[in-house]
Parts: structure tokens; C-alpha cells; sequence
């Protein structure tokens, strides 16, 4: 099964990375470690947090919840950190998930999208997915390669 993650506000960059390798990520944003917890538990989520009281909770230290403590500042570096504690695939599966919902995109037909792009985007691009949610239009651009790059880049780095 695949790995999912909880993202604490307080290493919250890391969301869109993950999103971006393809990982569904919630972002948990209020300051309530019992909820985020209950969250974690309920839909099998990995914790990623900077707080290390987590990290000595019962249900961490025996084993039935998975929480990373990230002990980094740069969130290039927590990017790094957490790929290699967890041995993640940065391969995995970009350009599936909507990066500001975390939602599944669902491709779009080319014709469908005329009045919806760019024309410049639309003369050149094939491929297009749109979230269901916030119905953003995603398509395989300089954008999208170049956060790609960056994100092997920082991997990569060592
Ligand atoms: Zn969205």
C-alpha cells in the first residue's frame, strides 16, 4: 500500500514537495497534536513533525503510529531528510495530485481546454489534468519540468 503522510504546519513546505513527487498529503494546520494524531491514526498517515513531544507519545513508542521528527530548518533539507529516512521513491508519480487541494487530478481532453489555457500553452501542450476541486488546469510545462528538476536536484544532492 502506498505511504501517506500528515504534514504538521510546523514543517509544512514539505506538503507541497511530496504532493508534487505524487504522496497524498494532508496538511494539518491548527495546534492540536491530539487531533493530528487522531487524524494520522484514522487514515494511516505517516507524521511528519518538527515537535519531538510527539515523537514520545505512547502510540509512537510502541510502535502503532509512524511520526518522523524533522530536525532540519531549510525545508530543502527536511525534503532531503525525509526521503532518506523513509526511502522514498522520488519517481514515484508526479503530476498527480492537485498541490494546493491534494486531490487526484483527472485528465482533460486537449479540445476541452481551449478557452481554459493560455493560447500559447494551448498550441504546444497535449496533455492536461484538472483537479476536482479547486479545478486548477495542470499540464506537462516549463513549470512542471522545472520543479521536477528541482526536486531530483535536492535529492540527489549529498
Ligand atoms: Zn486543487
Amino acid at each position: 500500500m502506498q505511504i501517506k503522510f500528515i504534514v504538521d504546519n510546523n514543517v509544512g513546505k514539505l506538503a507541497k514537495w511530496l504532493r508534487i513527487i505524487g504522496y497524498d498529503t494532508l496538511l494539518f494546520k491548527e495546534k492540536n497534536d491530539s487531533k493530528m494524531i487522531e487524524i494520522a491514526l484514522n487514515e494511516d498517515r505517516v507524521i511528519l513533525t518538527k515537535n519531538s513531544q510527539i515523537m514520545k507519545r505512547r502510540l509512537v513508542t510502541n510502535g502503532k503510529l509512524k511520526a518522523v521528527h524533522i530536525k532540519y530548518d531549510e525545508p530543502k533539507v527536511q525534503l532531503r531528510e525525509t526521503v532518506k529516512i523513509l526511502n522514498l521513491d522520488h519517481h514515484f508519480n508526479p503530476f498527480s495530485l492537485c498541490l494546493k487541494c491534494n486531490q487526484k487530478l483527472v485528465p482533460r481532453n486537449k479540445e476541452e481546454m481551449r478557452d481554459l489555457v493560455p493560447p500559447r500553452v494551448f498550441e504546444i501542450q497535449e496533455q492536461y489534468m484538472e483537479c476536482p476541486s479547486c479545478h486548477r488546469i495542470y499540464w506537462h510545462g516549463t513549470h512542471w519540468q522545472a520543479m521536477v528538476r528541482e526536486l531530483e536536484s535536492i535529492v540527489e544532492e549529498d
